[in-house]
């Protein structure tokens, strides 16, 4: 049965975020929330807790988040970030203890402990990695790229528009001819090619077979989210941080920051309730 502060949840979630799974209503999440034993929440970091940033160095958190999800760790809420950045650099964006971090797409993982891991890269993946990143410094784009673990990226957010169209048909031209073992994928500001097997749906994977029982939500907002989404349990909510909808495995949508605020804090007083 509802109580007052559980129907307090319900409206603030109702009204103020959209609801795009009537299977998956975010008021019967936050139920299972408040009653569960174990509570995970999945977090993507740029654009979804990180306004984009013409330079990806100076992302940073929205003001007022980190207070928010250290209150929820403290709560006893397992927290995970799932990003494509290498996972050393968020541990060094995060003001947060005892979180586990999947970076470069799943390919890195920093334990609660802070031990990193990394996903085995095979000699001709590696090669062709390194081969690739020497391409696009050749020509001329050393600026817009990055190079990860198991991962090369052109940039192209905040790039002048001629610039653009050659950064786009450099990654055209090198999705034309991929090996095997490396995808070509695009996503907000740019484009990856990324080795197979490891994406951030395998990350959640990995965490559901850790935590079987966890309630957990993902939240993101780029396409490489999807694969979280899609790989979410049948108690899970996959929600997208966005401010515009787009189609989605997603089953609630909200836009920064002010309904991410409300999600959080609705996350809180379930726990609390
Ligand atoms: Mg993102």
């Amino acid at each position: 049965m509802w109580r007052h502060s559980d129907l307090s949840i319900t409206r603030a979630v109702r009204h103020r975020v959209k609801a795009l799974d009537p299977e998956r209503p975010p008021e019967r999440f936050f139920e299972a929330l408040r009653k569960a034993d174990e509570r995970l929440l999945a977090l993507d970091y740029d654009g979804t807790l990180a306004p984009f940033t013409a330079r990806r160095e100076d992302a940073a958190l929205y003001p007022g988040l980190a207070p928010l999800l250290a209150a929820i760790l403290q709560q006893e809420t397992r927290i995970a970030f799932v990003t494509g950045r290498p996972a050393e650099d968020l541990a060094a964006r995060i003001p947060l203890k005892g979180v586990e971090i999947f970076g470069a797409h799943g390919q890195e993982h920093i334990a609660p402990s802070g031990r990193l891991t990394r996903a085995p890269l095979s000699t001709s993946s590696r090669l062709w990695l390194d081969a690739s990143a020497l391409r696009i410094a050749a020509a001329g784009f050393g600026h817009a790229l990055e190079r990860k673990y198991g991962t090369v990226a052109i940039h192209w957010r905040g790039a002048r528009p001629d610039d653009r169209v050659q950064l786009e048909k450099l990654a055209r031209d090198m999705a034309g001819e991929l090996p095997a073992d490396i995808q070509g994928l695009a996503f907000d500001g740019g484009y990856e090619f990324r080795v197979r097997g490891r994406d951030k749906g395998t990350a959640i994977a990995d965490l559901i077979a850790r935590h079987p029982q966890a309630i957990m939500a993902y939240l993101g907002d780029d396409m490489t989210d999807e694969d979280a989404f899609i790989a979410l349990p049948c108690t899970g909510l996959g929600v997208l941080v966005r401010d515009k909808l787009r189609d989605t495995h997603a089953h609630l949508w909200l836009r920064p920051p002010k309904e991410l605020h409300t999600f959080l804090r609705s996350w809180m007083t379930a726990v609390t309730s």
